[in-house]
């Protein structure tokens, strides 16, 4: 079955010019992620699949960078902390 041409992002892992990917259609499941925990069992840090350290650093390409993932996951869990110490409930974003 063809992907949309806008479910597709370039592939840089394989050298090939002007190759696609499929951005959005893949599913992974981590052996070290603790869905109880929320967290890289591996790492023993978030999880930020790609990053440092992980199985998929290197191996795979992302629709967004590891970069800005880490950088929002980092702003997330300031916000966290920040809500905790003044003492209001936790909320999903
Ligand atoms: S950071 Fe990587 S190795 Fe760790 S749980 Fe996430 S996907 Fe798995």
């Amino acid at each position: 079955m063809a992907v949309p041409v806008e479910n597709l992002i370039p592939d840089k892992t394989r050298g090939r010019k002007n190759a696609m990917l499929p951005a959005s259609k893949m599913s992974f499941s981590c052996p070290h992620f603790s869905p109880e925990e929320d967290r890289c069992l591996r790492l023993k840090t978030d999880c930020v699949p790609g990053r440092r350290g992980c199985v998929l650093e290197g191996k795979t390409v992302f629709a967004v960078p590891v970069e800005e993932r880490l950088r929002e996951k980092a702003e997330e869990n300031r916000k966290k902390a920040l809500r905790r110490s003044l003492g209001l409930p936790e909320v999903d974003e």
